[in-house]
């Protein structure tokens, strides 16, 4: 795992991506469960909130964890980790459980993706009413790392 910093905050300089006016941000979770979907919406929030217009990419750096926008309803979380669990079961002879025991969460990540683009309107996140953006642990618990980049327009 990388460094522990404060659960909000700027990136490093080193960790910063070239653009024209980027202004970045980072976010650390600690998650609870071996799977499970948390909701990171008004975190993004806050780290946008000084943005007029433009787009902020919300991008795990791991390899056993995905970042959706969906419904922050119980039943359906509760659906998402169904879906998953049925499309790429635990245990099913894969070669990295060999070494690591953890195929079915690297493999579960890759159908997620690891980010989203998020567009940014007159200071809000132009979500939809019913859309919010979820870090999900498929091997958890642990302490996560997710980065909010932000390109201002205008
Ligand atoms: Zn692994």
């Amino acid at each position: 795992m990388g460094r522990v910093k404060g659960t909000v905050g700027s990136l490093a300089r080193d960790q910063q991506v070239e653009g024209s006016n980027p202004s970045d941000g980072f976010m650390q979770i600690q998650t609870s469960k071996e799977t499970e979907l948390v909701d990171i919406t008004e975190r993004v929030r806050e780290l946008i909130k000084d943005v007029k217009d433009g787009f902020c990419i919300v991008f795990s750096k791991h390899t056993t964890t995905g970042i959706i926008i969906n419904e922050n309803e119980p039943r359906l979380k509760a659906d998402i980790l169904t879906m998953l669990d049925e499309i790429v079961p635990k245990g099913k002879g894969y070669r990295h459980d060999e070494i690591d025991s953890n195929a079915h969460s690297h493999l579960r990540s890759i159908l997620l993706g690891p980010g989203i683009v998020v567009p940014i309107e007159n200071g809000s996140l132009a979500l939809g009413a019913w859309q919010s953006i979820f870090l999900v642990e498929l091997d958890g618990p642990r302490r996560r790392t997710v980065n909010v980049n932000i390109v201002k327009e205008g």
